[in-house]
């Protein structure tokens, strides 16, 4: 597929203080990956740009935005214990969601098929309201709200980072045009993503949760792709798919305690390709070095060579099987549920 890369070296200005995970060095270490696999001549270039305060407020409240700005900008500190900023963080959020808009903008044109973001911060927990999570401003939020206010008339965001993005979904959370699928590590931070978690008002039955244990690997997830995640974005017939990739599910991760390799995230694109839509990835987690470049560069791989892969895993841990069940009985008597029902 035509694919568009966009990434920069001014990500690089979101310092972190010592120790901290969220730290330049996982950027720097994709992008050399990713010169090293000669994959990134084969994608169009698009520059980075600051997004528009109202982009930005197509998805947070415009009060937040202001009130973070003069707490952050120029500055070093945290907004939570988990969420520090440098003096170049403000400028450096906004990039990375410009980038996101103008990536998406690029896709859903037709431009290009596809388009892989590798910006920091990352976005999937800051809320409408909230930075939190290592998350100043939510990216793939903001390029999604971006996305329908320009026409696009539904809009599937898939997050397989191994946290569950609570900011996504509680930003969509009454939103019937923009479904939120998850599949993450549970319990674990940020303590969401239930099974039972669907969206309400209009939104009910949009918002689609597959809690794993500790200890899933690749077949497990397969089989959360192939039995919720594909019948749902098969009924949804969504213009756009909005992937947050993180890396953190992988097995050298030290954060969390899952077992993907990164293979597994070729087969993930693989299948999200096949449904012919735009297809767009942004970097959210992924902690160990060469986990996070491997995974990376299998995901930019198989953006830009999509091919036919294995699906409907025969065998998968039974706590998988048993999460696919509650998220498809959580959605009885919704569109989407009975479009899972069909599929199971
Ligand atoms: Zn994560």
């Amino acid at each position: 597929m035509r694919t568009a890369l966009c990434t920069d070296p001014l990500f690089l200005q979101h310092a972190e203080p010592p120790g901290h995970p969220e730290r330049r060095a996982r950027l720097e270490a994709v992008t050399a990956a990713l010169d090293r696999s000669g994959l990134v001549e084969r994608c169009v270039r698009l520059a980075p740009r600051r997004a528009e305060l109202s982009e930005l407020a197509l998805a947070h409240d415009a009060q937040f935005v202001a009130a973070l700005q003069a707490q952050i900008e120029g500055r070093s500190g945290f907004v939570d214990p988990d969420t520090y900023h440098s003096p170049a963080s403000w400028s450096t959020a906004l990039y990375a969601a410009g980038a996101a808009i103008d990536a998406t903008r690029a896709a859903l044109s037709g431009d290009v098929d596809a388009a892989f973001v590798l910006a920091r911060p990352p976005g999937h927990h800051a809320e409408s309201r909230r930075a939190m999570g290592f998350c100043l401003l939510n990216n793939i939020a903001v390029a999604a709200a971006v996305a329908r206010a320009q026409g696009a008339d539904r809009v599937a965001i898939l997050d397989w980072d191994v946290h569950h993005g609570n900011g996504t979904q509680e930003i969509f959370w009454r939103d019937p045009n923009v479904l939120y699928l998850s599949v993450h590590q549970y319990p674990f931070y940020p303590g969401t993503g239930a099974n039972a978690e669907i969206g309400e008002g209009e939104g009910r039955g949009t918002t689609l949760n597959v809690p794993l244990p500790a200890g899933m690997g690749p077949d497990e997830y397969d089989f959360v792709f192939d039995h919720i995640f594909m019948p749902a974005l098969r009924a949804f017939a969504p213009a756009l798919i909005l992937v947050s990739a993180g890396y953190d599910a992988h097995v050298d991760d030290p954060l969390a305690n899952m077992r993907l390799v990164e293979k597994s995230y070729a087969g993930f694109v693989h299948r999200l390709a096949s449904l012919g839509k735009p297809l767009v990835a942004l970097l959210e987690g992924g902690y160990d070095l060469h986990g996070v470049s491997a995974s990376a560069s299998a995901t930019l791989d198989s953006l830009l060579h999509p091919a036919p892969c294995r699906q409907g895993v025969a065998q998968c841990a039974p706590p998988a099987e048993e999460s696919c069940a509650r998220t498809r009985a959580a959605l009885t008597g919704t569109t989407l549920g009975l479009a899972l029902a069909d599929a199971a």
